[in-house]
């Protein structure tokens, strides 16, 4: 298979229709070189619901291998190379910070890592996760002004009412990139994108209910420094596992079979009530 194989369309920032660049999402240099099998949402589905199977026990075997990494015909060159140029490098420190401190801590058990991460510069961590949810959401997730947030670098205006970032440490059994979902919930309709992948998780919650809490820590406020602002940043991040497709779903795998295992109950339960 050539390498060479050139790919046109419209680059999901800029909007221009060009030729696109190969992007590693997340980028290279945060662990994201090894081949990867993506599996697609129906896929899962199918065998999960049509096969009784628990997410992590589904054969992915013909799933597409992606040899070098995650990542995507997302972006024109320009657009590449500038968000790459200025916000991957600070991106890279603060994930390379965090993946450190999980290597001390090794193979104990924890729910959460507190550390104080010295030197870091928050905006251009902040507009690189944006520049992620934004290569694997087309149309700028509906918000134009994006555009002009993430190609000028010094630009702060930012629709911090709108948006809600949380981190998490990654663990569990899938690695998700997952565009917008919508989803109904006591709390309301929770609109939200997720790119959970080895060593950091991220989900970006738009127009979030007020009272809705979700797990992670949030880092929304990276986005009122400038971008060249360097500060010591003490964080506490969950951990949390991600076993099955669904953005938002953190249960372990015990928690996993103890509500499917209720689930057939209940449905033993309602076949006896009819007999
Ligand atoms: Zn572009």
């Amino acid at each position: 298979m050539s390498r060479k194989q050139k790919s046109y369309g419209i680059c999901r920032i800029c909007g221009e229709s060009k030729e696109l660049t190969f992007e590693h999402v997340p980028p290279e240099t945060v662990f994201n070189k090894g081949a990867v099998r993506n599996v697609d949402l129906d896929a899962v589905m199918k065998e999960t619901v049509k096969k009784n199977k628990l997410p992590w026990e589904v054969n992915y075997r013909n799933a597409k291998i992606q040899q070098r990494g995650r990542g995507g015909f997302y972006l024109c060159s320009n657009c590449n190379s500038c968000t790459g140029q200025w916000y991957v490098p600070g991106y890279s420190r603060f994930v390379h910070a965090i993946q450190g401190a999980m290597g001390q801590v090794g193979e104990q058990k924890y729910e959460s890592l507190g550390l104080t991460i010295k030197n870091i510069k928050p905006l251009q961590i902040f507009k690189q996760v944006m520049t992620m949810f934004c290569d694997i959401n087309s149309g700028l997730m509906g918000d134009d002004s994006l555009k002009g947030y993430l190609l000028d670098k010094a630009n702060r205006s930012f629709k911090r009412d709108r948006y809600h970032l949380y981190a998490h440490i990654h663990a569990g059994a899938l690695e998700r990139m997952n565009g917008i979902m919508v989803q109904a919930t006591n709390y309301g309709i929770i609109t939200l994108s997720e790119i959970s992948t080895y060593p950091l998780g991220f989900t970006l919650y738009i127009d979030k209910p007020r009272n809705y809490k979700p797990e992670g820590v949030e880092i929304t406020a990276f986005s009122e420094w400038d971008y060249e602002d360097e500060t010591d940043v003490k964080i506490i991040i969950p951990k949390l596992e991600c076993n099955t497709v669904f953005s938002g779903d953190y249960r372990t795998k015990e928690e996993i079979m103890e509500s499917a295992n209720g689930e057939v109950q209940n449905s033993e339960g309602a076949t006896k009530d009819l007999g």
